[in-house]
């Protein structure tokens, strides 16, 4: 099997004595899409913390990268590690919204430049047609000179996800992505993450049940709780088996849809 882009090992979060990840041990290979699940408080967004830089682990080791160019994250803070080609999607959308959904993109694109410098400075040909796939992709070409703060709920989730995209993120940390999403919008999601899968690594967390099978499909799901991997498998697997029903999927309201 390959080398995995990301390695998270033996690592554990405590706050105020309460255990949030608990000795994880999880591997992200690259082009993977996988979805974590797991019932409230099971550590899902800490998580991601870790990974980002956002919290450090007390122990344990997380890795990026492959030999000779592997990182250990936890030396690094949260603006390196995200230079480093980790982008993160927090459950809120967070664009600005007093831009145009194209300025959005603009300002994302990696690079030296300030907000002053990406704005002002006309974009090379280049930029501008990476820009222009990306509305495409993110089905946001009609809208480009909106305001982002007038966009609906889910295009700005989307919008979000196109900044991921401009900054040239390898791995995509996406948290909650359908919360507050009609089922359209939902639907759409999934087709968006499932067409970027293989040119990126992702981590998608979720909770929407009817999400979770549209992406997973034969990839990985990794249920979390109380901070540590309870199983993994495939999504009929994990969702049969009796110690995921009784921490999770039994619990009603996350169970269904
Ligand atoms: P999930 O995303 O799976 O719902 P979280 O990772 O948000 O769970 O939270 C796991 C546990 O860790 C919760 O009990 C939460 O209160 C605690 N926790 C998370 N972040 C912090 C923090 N910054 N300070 C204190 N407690 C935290
Ligand atoms: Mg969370």
């Amino acid at each position: 099997m390959s080398h995995p882009i990301l390695t998270v090992e033996d690592v554990s979060k405590t706050y105020d004595g309460f255990k949030a990840i608990s000795d994880l041990n999880f591997y992200l290979f690259e082009g993977e899409l996988r979805t974590v699940i797991g019932p409230n408080g099971a550590g899902k967004s800490t998580f991601f913390d870790l990974i980002t830089g956002r919290a450090k682990p007390d122990k344990g080791k997380i890795e990026f990268g492959f030999e000779p160019d592997s990182h250990d994250l936890t030396d690094l803070n949260e603006y390196e590690i995200n230079r480093l080609g980790i982008g993160r999607k927090f459950q809120t959308p967070s664009v600005y919204v007093e831009h145009t959904v194209w300025d959005n993109l603009v300002l994302s694109l990696k690079g030296p430049r300030g907000v002053f410098a990406s704005l002002f400075k006309r974009q090379s040909s280049t930029d501008r047609d990476r820009i222009a796939d990306l509305l495409k992709l993110i089905r946001l070409d009609g809208k480009r000179d909106w305001k982002a703060g007038l966009l609906a709920h889910g295009e700005k989730q989307w919008l979000e996800i196109g900044m991921l995209l401009a900054q040239d993120s390898k791995v995509l940390l996406v948290d909650e992505p359908a919360a507050g999403m009609s089922d359209e919008e939902t639907h759409r999601t999934g087709d968006l993450l499932i067409s970027l899968a293989g040119k990126h690594s992702i981590i998608v967390i979720e909770h929407d049940m009817t999400f979770v099978k549209q992406i997973a499909r034969d990839n990985p799901v990794t249920v979390l709780h109380q901070g540590h991997v309870l199983c993994e498998g495939k999504f009929e697997e994990v969702q049969s088996d009796p110690k995921v029903r009784e921490v999770y999927l039994g619990r009603g309201k996350h169970g269904t849809r």
